[in-house]
């Protein structure tokens, strides 16, 4: 019988992204062009952008202008977060690493550093970065704004390494905040592009290291029965369940010192269409079908093994174009909550191929984040193939979450409004309130911000 390495069935799966949004061009002004994001689930007709070379022009910007502004990083959100007639402002000439400290593993970054662009640099001066997302498309200041974050439960999201920023408030003042101020640099990380832009962070990373990947498949219940334990055991530990399945693809990553290795490419299939190949599908099954036929192929999934350096085995390439909707619980009730969701979409025969993703962050004090608390959240993600309307199965999802007292992800999709953020965000009131002071006249407002803080 034909084996399918784990590698394959996933990246059929979540395959991904070219950055298809704004590239810098160096202009400082371009006059109305219109603007999408990495998925296409977000559009809109700016009045202009700006592309800024220098702080010094960013401060005069600000300073010499009127109305809405709006910065966008690679335009890798899901989120409305971006969309506005006003202007975007685009800091990806403002990059790249501006000093180091190898005392201490850190480094200071133009805040426009793209994840991806810095690993190569960071593992030429011995340094690597703690953790990173499922991708490295996102620019710095774009991962810590929607408190991107990796898998790891000691681990925190992005936000958590950036030691110190410089913040250009809304009316052209520079803003230098860092731990001697703890809770302005707890608020002013996850900041939802809101309090201002950030040109340069200084980011905590720790010595250059590899890692050694493993995928395999198995059942989901085996694998849930001892998550934590697992997660305690591995660096990074999570589980991508298949729809119409008992089975999971299961991922650990430690850390190694063994030689890097050759990892091994195969032709992938790229479509939800031959994801349901890959799982030898019949058309239009019945859920019980589905479950018969994934099963079979899931237990034929091959286990692999790789090496490399630490960057080269935390991110991956996806290709095919998807929205995604995320939330953390708390992770006690993770598991819990990842049945329902699977049990929801076995139930209700909703069509989708895509896999679930389920991991854990660990806690930490930035105000907005999802993982704000003293204990460890389980995060659960789920996809639709960007070509199809996203909406039936978020919203039937969607609840699911709001019973395990979940937070969005502020880059992915969410239908929450204020009121239930104000609960949901012990810091939410305070956060508001400083973004009141930083921009009275809400010139970094766009509707969805405007919903989201009542404003
Ligand atoms: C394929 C894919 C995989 C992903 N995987 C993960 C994952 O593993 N984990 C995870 O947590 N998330 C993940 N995400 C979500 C992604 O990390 C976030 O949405 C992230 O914010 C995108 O960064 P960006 O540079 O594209 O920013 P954008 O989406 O362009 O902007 C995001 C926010 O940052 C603000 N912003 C941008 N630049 C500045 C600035 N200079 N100053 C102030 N605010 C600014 C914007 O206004 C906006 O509010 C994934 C997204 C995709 C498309």
């Amino acid at each position: 019988m034909k084996q399918i390495s784990r590698r394959t069935f996933l990246a059929s799966s979540v395959r991904a992204a070219l950055f298809g949004a704004y590239a810098g061009s160096g202009a400082a002004f371009a006059h109305s062009a219109s603007w999408s994001n990495w998925s296409g689930g977000q559009t809109c007709q700016p009045a202009g952008r700006y592309d800024i070379g220098s702080e010094e022009e960013l401060t005069s910007l600000l300073r010499n202008t009127l109305g809405p502004i709006r910065p966008v990083g690679s335009g890798h959100s899901f989120s409305p977060l971006v969309p506005t007639d006003g202007h975007l402002v685009v800091i990806d000439q403002l990059s790249g690493i501006l000093d180091s400290d190898s005392e201490n593993n850190q480094v200071t970054l133009g805040a426009g550093s793209r994840l991806g662009d810095l690993g190569a640099q960071l593992d030429a001066i011995g340094q690597g970065m703690i953790n990173l997302p499922d991708i490295d498309r996102q620019t710095v200041a774009g991962a810590i704004a929607t408190g991107t974050h990796g898998t790891g439960v000691t681990l925190q999201a992005l936000s958590s390494f950036i030691t110190s920023l410089r913040l250009v408030t809304p009316n052209g003042n520079v803003m230098d905040i860092d731990s001697s101020d703890e809770d302005l640099l707890h608020a002013a990380r996850v900041n939802l592009g809101a309090l201002g832009i950030v040109t340069q962070v200084t980011m905590q990373n720790r010595e250059a290291y590899k890692l050694k990947k493993r995928e395999w498949a198995a059942p989901t219940e085996d694998i849930l029965a001892n998550f934590d334990e697992l997660a305690a055991s591995h660096r990074h530990f999570e589980i991508f369940p298949l729809v119409y399945s008992d089975y999971s693809l299961v991922l650990s990553i430690d850390e190694t010192d063994e030689p890097i290795g050759e990892v091994e490419l195969e032709a992938e299939p790229t479509s939800d269409a031959s994801i349901a190949e890959s799982l030898g599908l019949s058309d239009n099954p019945t859920p019980a079908e589905r479950l018969r036929q994934s099963n079979a192929t899931a237990s034929r999934i091959q286990p692999s093994e790789s090496v490399d350096i630490s960057h080269k085995i935390l991110s991956n390439v996806r290709n095919s174009r998807f929205n995604e909707m995320e939330y953390s619980v708390p992770a006690e009730v993770g598991a819990e909550c990842l049945r329902e969701i699977l049990k929801t979409i076995y139930d209700q025969a909703i069509d989708v191929n895509f896999v679930l993703e389920y991991r854990y962050v660990g806690a930490d004090d930035d105000w907005l984040s999802m993982a704000y608390g003293e204990h460890p959240h389980a995060t659960i993600s789920i996809h639709r193939a960007a070509s199809e309307d996203y909406r039936p199965y978020f919203n039937v999802i969607e609840p699911i979450f709001w019973k395990y007292g979940g937070r969005p992800h502020w880059g992915k999709v969410h239908n929450l409004t204020h009121l239930e953020l104000t609960e949901l965000y012990p810091r939410f009131k305070d956060f508001m309130e400083l973004r009141r002071e930083l921009d009275p006249q809400g010139r970094m407002l766009n509707p969805h911000l405007r919903a989201l803080f009542n404003a």
